[in-house]
């Protein structure tokens, strides 16, 4: 398995000069382009890793099915589908809504920028900074790794640059779809991207969501199967943005991307994945690690359909 791992990871090397890594948050400029690596979880509990797999770089998007999940825990399915929607967008994950029409919650969906930022508002805690403190400790519960914390260069660097982040914020607001203070929500939103991880605490949270909410290591049930199924499929139709249907295709699992460069991948029973390389493509996605996600699929059929 590691072998097959490393064939990967040299096959897809060179897709690495196709993408970018992201300049809008300027501390992400500073990421390494041809840092590569990837680790897998079984269900069995044997895990297999080649390249940069324990290389540290911020969870960025991939934070949304975990504030999803807070979310459902907090409020139940009724409770978030009342103010966020299921749909794919088809739109990119920062769009700004240009219709001449009101902003509705059914307009956006839980793995999009306007979706989280809602999200956030959702989570139950006296302050934003408690709020915030639960998400982190859920993503360091799945991960199984108490250690994980916020890189602040990026989260200022966020708060700084996050002018699209902001607009939309007020949109929402404008909108009715926001009740709270904007500048706290966005301090929540903008930690809970900025959360630092490596590719084996991607690989846990995946493996958590595929045994539908039992721990990955101790079996210990951490939250409803219907909430696994729910974020699965959200992640299915939506997690990889624009680009979802055509990741459907090619790979055929949910996963979701970051602009941080990290990918989870979501076998359901059988495999979380997670693989980092910084370079993007025009969508935000990991022009290599799509690619490699592709190859472990085809080579161990792990498509679902
Ligand atoms: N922090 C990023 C943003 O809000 C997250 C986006 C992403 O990873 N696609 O723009």
């Amino acid at each position: 398995m590691e072998e097959l791992l490393e064939q990967i990871l040299s096959e897809c090397r060179p897709f690495i000069q196709k993408g970018k890594v992201a300049t809008y948050i300027p501390e992400l400029a500073k990421q390494e382009p041809n840092d590569f690596g990837i680790y897998v979880q079984n269900s069995d509990g044997s895990h297999y890793c080649a390249g940069d797999c324990t290389k540290h770089f911020t969870i960025q998007s991939i934070v949304k099915p975990v504030l999803l999940l807070l979310a459902l825990m907090d409020n139940g399915v009724e409770g978030v589908c009342a103010h966020v929607g299921v749909e794919a967008t088809g739109k990119p994950f920062d769009a700004i809504n240009v219709s001449d029409k009101s902003l509705l919650s059914e307009h956006f969906n839980p793995m999009v920028n306007a979706g989280a930022i809602v999200l956030c508002s959702l989570l139950k805690g006296e302050s934003y900074d408690v709020r915030f403190e639960r998400l982190l400790n859920l993503v360091r519960q799945l991960a199984d790794n108490p250690e994980i914390g916020v890189d602040e260069a990026v989260f200022r660097s966020e708060q700084e640059c996050g002018y699209k982040n902001r607009a939309l914020a007020y949109l929402l607001k404008a909108h009715g779809l926001l009740q709270d203070d904007v500048e706290a929500v966005l301090r929540c939103y903008f930690r809970a991207c900025s959360i630092r991880v490596c590719s084996r605490d991607l690989a846990h949270i995946g493996m958590t969501l595929a045994n539908h909410g039992r721990h990955f290591k101790t079996d210990e049930r951490l939250f409803p199967a219907e909430y696994a199924r729910f974020v699965n499929a959200v992640l299915m139709t939506c997690g990889m943005y624009d680009g979802s249907g055509e990741f459907a295709i090619r790979v055929g699992i949910p996963a979701k991307s970051g602009v941080g460069g990290g990918i989870m991948g979501v076998v359901p029973t059988r495999m979380g994945i997670g693989i980092y390389s910084p370079a993007l493509d025009e969508k935000g996605n990991s022009v290599a690690g799509i690619r490699a996600l592709e190859q472990l699929s085809k080579r161990m059929y792990l498509g679902i359909f």
